[in-house]
């Protein structure tokens, strides 16, 4: 390491930038930022920077410059397009000793501006030594996404309490106490906002602290359950939370349809818990697999850990989500539901089919294709036209679901489309219309997981050259889809 990095007080210090384009104008910005007093050197301004001048938020010296403008100033950058101009702005601040920045210039500079990711009162600096600006860049990006947005309210959470917590604990439990406070219900109820919850998770470590001796991390304390949505497939489909809460989790329970490719974005350390159907689980009774989860659930947070139950698609569409907060409200077990992109807005987005369209579906249905489901549903309803429904778990059932919607009155030469593995390597396409899609998708072995899509909209369907199932689209059906493209390129 040959620079240091440090972080300046620079709230009303004179600092100097000679320059007035739109260069110095994105350095007074930051500057301006963190309060620094600003005198702007340069025979001319950009409007913005006219702007501030007139409005008194910087000191503007209408001059050519020279080292006499350095009077009184602690930090100095020169961010002209003119090298000679700015060799001797450096060459008068090293004089003085005053730090000075030359924008894109290192050579010149005794200073240079970090890359940052902004979580005031947490700051994250990035940098290379103009060794690789595009590396830095890559790795804000990185920390960026890893980084919740609301990371400084929880700084701030934690500043405003520690006296108190100073006067309530010994020194050798607070650092212990505020791993938890971080790390538990307190600091994920504050990053998603619940305000009165991370009041009254704080409240209870704090309680927790004080009756125990000499609290170790993870003894006595509760730990909470993540609701993961993991989306349909692709791993960068998850949302950035989705990431956060990953990395934190001590434990991961995830079943069939989440792919390995998600649960390597868990963090390295994690234990991964298999849960999905054949897995057995070590509890011992007649219970369903779905009890088992609950209770396995419930089992790690009282150890106190942070599980993250993950879960394919968004946890709230076809996925017991419901039942499993209910049943972690009722342990008393805190708990957070990220939502995940659903199937259905996957393979739409995979496929190009939009699920609502101002000629042709002015409603989305998504549905269960699963037989049991089958005397809940509203056929008639279903089969009405000018909507898009999306069957989830009915590839088993196609037969059924088809032949329902035409005894319901749908039209035989409705379009559809089934999407197998939407999102995923090896995604295919079937589209074909009510009358046929049962059977094209047999012949083209089609398997769960897969989507069938019903309405209008399906035969705007389109894939890849690999991921289309040839022959699938007989050529009436070609000609209805390129007048209805033509519809919508108009639209
Ligand atoms: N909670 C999930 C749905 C679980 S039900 C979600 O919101 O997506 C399981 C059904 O979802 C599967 O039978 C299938 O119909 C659908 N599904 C899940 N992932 C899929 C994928 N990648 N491609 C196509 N269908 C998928």
């Amino acid at each position: 390491m040959d620079h240091l990095p440090i972080f300046l007080q620079l709230r009303d210090v004179p600092a100097v930038v000679v320059g007035g384009g739109r260069i110095a104008q994105r350095k007074i910005e930051l500057l301006l930022r963190v309060g620094a007093r600003i005198t702007v050197v340069a025979p001319e301004l950009s409007e913005a920077l006219a702007r501030r001048a007139a409005a008194g938020e910087i000191a503007h010296r209408n001059a050519h410059f020279g080292p006499s403008h350095l009077e009184g100033a602690q930090l100095v950058i020169a961010a002209t397009n003119l090298k000679a101009l700015n060799a001797a702005v450096s060459a008068a601040a090293r004089l003085r000793a005053v730090p000075v920045n030359v924008v894109d210039d290192p050579e010149l500079s005794t200073f240079y501006f970090p890359a940052i990711v902004d979580r005031s009162p947490l700051t994250v600096a990035i940098g290379s030594h103009a060794q690789a600006p595009v590396l830095t860049r890559w790795v804000r990006e990185q920390i960026e996404a890893l980084l919740p947005g609301t990371l400084g309210t929880l700084a701030r959470f934690i500043g405003e309490r520690r006296k108190a917590v100073q006067q309530a604990l010994a020194p050798r439990a607070r650092r212990a106490f505020w791993e938890r406070i971080v790390r538990g219900p307190a600091g994920s109820c504050t990053l998603s906002g619940d305000t009165p919850g991370a009041e009254r998770a704080y409240e209870r470590e704090l309680c927790t602290a004080r009756l125990t001796a000499s609290p170790a991390t993870g003894s006595g304390s509760l730990g909470e359950v993540y609701l993961i949505g993991a989306g349909p497939g692709d791993a960068d489909l998850l949302t950035l939370r989705a990431l956060q809460l990953l990395q934190q989790a001590d434990v991961v329970l995830h079943d069939r349809l989440v792919p390995a490719a998600v649960l390597e974005r868990a963090r390295r350390d994690a234990e991964r818990v298999f849960v999905g159907k054949g897995a057995a689980h070590g509890v011992r009774g007649a219970h369903t697999q779905q009890e088992q989860i609950h209770e396995l659930m419930v089992r790690y947070a009282r150890a106190g850990l942070r599980v993250a139950r993950l879960k394919g698609g968004d946890p709230f569409v076809f996925g017991r989500g419901g039942e499993e907060v209910e049943y972690l409200a009722r342990h008393g077990i805190p708990y957070l539901v990220i939502p995940g992109i659903t199937a259905a807005l996957g393979a739409a987005a995979a496929t190009g089919i939009p699920l609502t369209h101002r000629q042709l579906a002015q409603s989305v249905t998504l549905v269960t294709g699963h037989p049991l489901e089958d005397e809940a549903l509203d056929w008639s309803a279903l089969a009405r036209r000018r909507q898009t429904v999306v069957f989830y778990m009915g590839v088993a059932h196609l037969d059924r679901i088809c032949a329902r919607l035409r005894a319901a009155g749908a039209d035989p030469d409705l379009p559809a489309a089934l999407i197998e593995r939407a999102t995923l390597p090896g995604q295919r396409l079937v589209r074909g219309t009510l009358a046929s899609i049962a059977a094209l998708a047999h012949q083209a072995a089609i398997a769960p997981p897969a989507l069938l899509v019903v309405g209008e909209v399906a035969a705007l369907a389109h894939c890849c050259a690999e991921c289309d199932t040839a022959g699938t689209l007989a050529p009436p059906m070609r000609r209805a889809m390129r007048a209805r493209e033509a519809r919508y390129e108009h639209d």
